[in-house]
Order: structure tokens, then C-alpha cells, then sequence
């Protein structure tokens, strides 16, 4: 995980106690608002990935399908500007942008702030968009249930292995942009055996978001993992 390097330079032990620190105080922020979450029938996804793999356009699509079944939040994380929570702003589902600066990633205090902003009503749906990044977003519990990694195809096969941590922390992974497949060289069979080789349970389903196709099979899993939650 990052440590700012404007810090003054401290000796190895107190780094490592400074991080553990640093993530068992995120850790009991992000076990009270799952905790929030489930007691009112809330699914809450964490979409993590690298920049520009497409989330926002997912989110996009996946908020004009299901709206009308499932009241949807949106929790919006890049380092400036507030561009992707206006644009989910415009499908009309409540968005809330935070905003990292020099950070690189989002932590539970500021989803839990976000979600107060919010105020989800019960059974709904909050979808957290990470920082795009495929590195300490892996390391930062939000309260989520489940994280939704996605890759493109114009990033490279070889990314499961590269970062395996986000591959192995995830439940799914969306392969997107498989349009444009013709055109890169990507070798979708190798891409899902290095997923399945640092996560052999996860899921795994090829989209093309900016088209709007191909995305049955996660509409389809979003149901699934919304009934089950609601039984629970
Ligand atoms: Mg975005
Ligand atoms: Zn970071």
C-alpha cells in the first residue's frame, strides 16, 4: 500500500506497525457499515479495476436495466473532478462523488460518509466505484460484500498474475471491450486460466459495455446475488 513520501523516514518496524495501524483502523469502519448494509437488505458491490476500463460506462447501462427494479446508489471515487458522478447523475440515480486528491484509492471512512450522505432506503443496491487502480484498492475493505473486478482487453492478458491480489479478493471479472478484440493482441483462454490460477472460485464473463452487449450474464448475476441477500 502507499505511504505518502512527504512522510519523515522512519525505520522498517514502525512502517509495517503504521500500515497494520493504518488497516485494522479501516477494517472496524468497513465492518460497521456491512454491517448497516445487511441489517437493511443492502447489497453493496465494490467495482475496482485500472483506469479507463470501463466502470462508469457499466455503470451506465447496468443503472438504466435495473432502476426500475432496485432503488440504486452510486459512490463515485477518482482523484479529481466529479465528471463520473455527473454522468450517473444524468441516468437519475443519486450519486455521490468523493474526491482522494494525492490518494490513491478509497477507504471505508470515506464510503462511510458518502453512504450517510445517501441514506440508502432498504433493499436497495449501492455500487462503489473505486479509484481506478489495480493496486491498494485490493487492500482496502469498503463494507462491501463482494468486489467486481474489471479488466479490457486492450490492458493485457497477463494482468491476473501481474496483480493478483485484486483477482484473488474478487468474486468476479468482467472482461470488457471484447469488441475490439480484432484489433489487440489478447488471449481471452490464457487471461481466465491466470484468474482461475490466483482465485479458482472466481467468476468470470466477457462484456462490451460501450455497446450495451453481451451484458445478460451480469444483469443475470446482479439478480442472483440481489435475491440471495434479501433471503438472508
Ligand atoms: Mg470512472
Ligand atoms: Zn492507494
Amino acid at each position: 500500500m502507499c505511504i505518502n513520501p512527504r512522510l519523515p523516514k522512519v525505520d522498517k518496524a514502525s512502517t509495517v506497525r503504521l500500515r497494520y495501524h493504518v488497516l485494522a483502523r479501516n477494517d472496524s469502519i468497513a465492518h460497521g457499515t456491512r454491517d448497516y448494509f445487511t441489517q437493511r437488505g443492502i447489497l453493496a458491490l465494490n467495482l475496482v479495476s485500472a483506469p479507463g476500463a470501463g466502470k462508469t460506462t457499466l455503470l451506465e447501462h447496468t443503472i438504466r436495466v435495473l432502476q426500475r427494479d432496485v432503488p440504486i446508489y452510486v459512490i463515485e471515487g477518482d482523484q479529481e473532478t466529479s465528471f463520473d458522478a455527473d454522468r450517473i447523475r444524468a441516468t437519475g440515480c443519486p450519486a455521490q462523488q468523493i474526491n482522494t486528491g494525492a490518494g490513491c484509492h478509497l477507504e471505508a471512512k470515506m464510503v462511510a460518509d458518502a453512504v450517510a450522505a445517501l441514506s440508502p432506503v432498504p433493499g436497495s443496491l449501492v455500487m462503489i466505484e473505486n479509484v481506478g487502480n489495480l493496486v491498494c484498492p485490493a487492500l482496502f475493505d469498503l463494507g462491501e460484500h463482494a468486489k467486481v473486478v474489471i479488466s479490457s482487453v486492450t490492458e493485457g492478458d497477463d494482468k491476473p498474475l501481474k496483480y493478483p491480489y485484486m483477482f484473488r479478493n474478487a468474486d468476479l471479472m468482467l472482461l470488457n471491450k471484447i469488441d475490439l478484440l480484432p484489433y489487440v493482441q489478447f488471449d481471452v483462454s490464457r487471461c481466465w486460466d491466470y484468474a482461475k490460477r490466483v482465485n479458482p472460485q472466481i467468476e468470470t464473463m466477457p462484456i462490451c459495455a460501450a455497446q450495451a452487449q453481451e451484458l445478460g450474464p451480469w444483469y443475470t448475476w446482479l439478480r442472483r446475488r440481489l435475491a440471495a441477500h434479501k433471503r438472508a
